[in-house]
């Protein structure tokens, strides 16, 4: 390089240099105004999984004192099998994050809807299936984490046949104005850690028989697990009550 190119180089270079201090010099931050008050500290737990300090443990293992119906689940182990009828939460929720761990029976019997059938019913009436979808064909919205007959799941990532897996379900009430659905009921699921329903839309609650449909009820309500006659092991359960944070000056800044 000549003498005259390097030093038309560098005098470049100290242009742009000389530049960038300026451009810094007149970058002014942005503040929205909005005046938030400060996210409430919550501890989470140790590992993926295990329920945070602000949760509510519906079922650490040991027993089912928090369900309607639980005496009929059999429990041994640190989890409770699925045994003659669906159990129900004794206190009502609206809109939560809820874990579930389950395993479909390790030894497979019965196919499609009769393999390893249960289902985590939010509201009571909204199911996110539960069913031995590993190397099981069924109707597609009515597999394991499908909204039942109105979403099959994004992918299906079973585990096999005795292996434990988790929903992580976040879970929006759908609220009503007297017959009118105002809001619908929002859905979302990952399970073992893969988003499968993202904000879903429900359209009413999950029959068998007849199209999905909303019957107006309270925003809180039970959460329902289901006895469809297949032995469904569960475990940790746990949920939290979701409280959007609110903003103090609302009418602006
Ligand atoms: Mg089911």
């Amino acid at each position: 390089m000549s003498g005259k190119k390097s030093a038309a180089l560098a005098l470049a270079a100290a242009a742009v240099a000389a530049a960038a201090v300026v451009a810094r010099q007149e970058v002014k931050e942005y503040k929205s105004g909005v005046v938030w008050p400060e996210p409430k500290v919550v501890a989470p737990g140790e590992k993926p999984g295990d329920p945070p300090a602000d949760a509510v443990i519906l079922f650490d293992g040991k027993d089912l004192s928090k369900w309607k119906g639980g005496e009929k689940w059999e429990i041994k182990d640190g989890y409770a099998v699925v045994r003659g009828g669906d159990i129900s939460t004794k206190d009502n929720y609206g809109d939560y994050q809820l874990h579930v761990e389950f395993a479909t029976p390790e030894k497979v019997r019965g196919s499609g809807q009769g393999r390893g059938n249960s289902g985590v019913f939010l509201a009571d009436r909204y199911e996110v299936q539960v069913l031995d979808s590993f190397g099981n064909k069924t109707y597609f919205d009515g597999q394991a984490a499908s909204l039942y007959k109105q979403q099959p799941p994004m992918v299906n990532v079973s585990r096999k046949p005795g292996e434990w897996q988790t929903y992580d379900i976040a879970f929006e009430a759908p609220r009503f104005d007297g017959g009118k659905v105002v809001k619908p009921g929002i859905v979302t699921v990952f399970h073992n850690g893969v988003l499968v329903q993202n904000h879903f839309e429900l359209q009413g609650g999950t029959y068998y028989d007849r199209p999905a449909s909303y019957e107006p009820h309270p925003v809180k309500q039970p959460i329902r697990l289901q006895n469809h006659g297949d032995p469904v092991k569960y475990r940790n359960i746990w949920l939290r009550e979701l409280t959007p944070i609110v903003v103090k000056n609302p009418e602006g800044k």
